[in-house]
């Protein structure tokens, strides 16, 4: 690929990222960000659609093994969202390219015992990516202030000591995740965030699709139903997730979720823009490793 195309997709996919991207909860409004919403393209522009996220899983490869190889920075991809948002897919596209050994997906259901029995940060430590490798995470500490927050007898369970379960333990907890993001970025983890915005109605299309189609059967649960019964609280528990969990250092990214095609855009192109300005490079080799390699060679040759 000639530098210039290059330039141009790296300068295509800021374009696509930055309108949703969150470095500054202050003030943020959740019905600021359209869950239809596709910028300038329509529903025409999916076949060139996909061609560009071919070119940018292309690219994202390349990315991937300079921080491979530089072995420097951890990248951490977070995913939230509401039952059907399509996250799975999204990181089943988004990381169709990159090479599995310098990847790794974590995925986050209820906590065991043994999880409970922990901090409610203990079990993604647990599962943070090496320096040169990215790590996503299907889930997060973040569910914490999600449905554990819409459903606080979830909290109960966790049997911390109850003089430390205050009227104020939402805000503790998002200051807890703000300092541990802030620690995790101190040391060479850089994290993006995405929050797969799905509206109620598109929702309520998907899990039908779920039902009506036998191959989409087992990814149905009466469970989510019932969760969605909870969805005004769920929206206002996200909106609050990001106002007081957005940084410039860890920014979140709210992704327009109705149109599978263009959620898997935005992603690909935060993932890009955030690796293309880590200014990753292949390590270089030192005069004496070049001697070496030449001697390498001369032997090669004399056999
Ligand atoms: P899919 O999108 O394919 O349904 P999923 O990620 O929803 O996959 P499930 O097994 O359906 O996977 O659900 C995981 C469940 O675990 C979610 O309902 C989520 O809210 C719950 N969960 C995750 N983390 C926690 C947590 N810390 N405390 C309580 N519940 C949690
Ligand atoms: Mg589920």
């Amino acid at each position: 690929m000639a530098p210039s195309e290059r330039d141009e997709i790296l300068q295509r996919a800021r374009g696509f990222c930055a309108p949703f991207r969150i470095a500054d909860g202050d003030g943020f409004r959740l019905s600021s960000i359209n869950p239809g919403d596709t910028l300038s393209l329509d529903a025409g522009d999916k076949p060139e659609s996909k061609r560009v996220l071919a070119e940018g899983v292309e690219i994202l490869a390349e990315l991937q093994d300079r921080l491979y190889a530089q072995d420097r920075w951890a990248v951490l991809l977070i995913f939230q969202a509401m039952d059907a948002a399509g996250k799975d897919g999204t990181i089943k596209h988004v990381m169709s390219g990159v090479n599995p050994q310098g990847c790794q997906v974590t995925s986050f259901k209820a906590p065991s015992a043994l999880d409970l029995d922990h901090d409610f940060l203990w079990r993604c430590n647990r599962c943070l990516p090496e320096r040169g490798r990215i790590g996503i995470f299907n889930r997060s500490y973040y569910e914490e202030t999600l449905v554990v927050r819409v459903h606080p007898e979830m909290l109960a369970r966790q049997s911390i000591p109850p003089e430390l379960v205050g009227k104020d333990i939402w805000q503790q907890r998002y200051r807890d995740i703000r300092q541990y993001e802030e620690y995790l970025t101190n040391n060479g983890v850089v994290i993006r965030k995405f929050f797969l915005h799905v509206s109620r109605r598109e929702q309520k299309k998907r899990f039908l699709e779920r039902l009506d189609q036998p191959e989409k059967n087992w990814k149905f649960s009466l469970n989510d139903i019932k969760e969605r019964a909870y969805w005004e609280d769920y929206m206002q528990a996200y909106e609050a997730m990001v106002r007081h969990t957005a940084s410039k250092r860890a920014p979140w990214y709210v992704v327009p979720a109705d149109n599978k095609w263009f959620t898997r855009l935005v992603v690909a192109a935060a993932v890009i823009d955030t690796l293309a300005s880590l200014e990753l490079n292949y390590p270089t080799v030192s005069e004496a490793m070049r001697a070496e390699l030449q001697i390498a060679r001369e032997q090669l040759m004399a056999e």
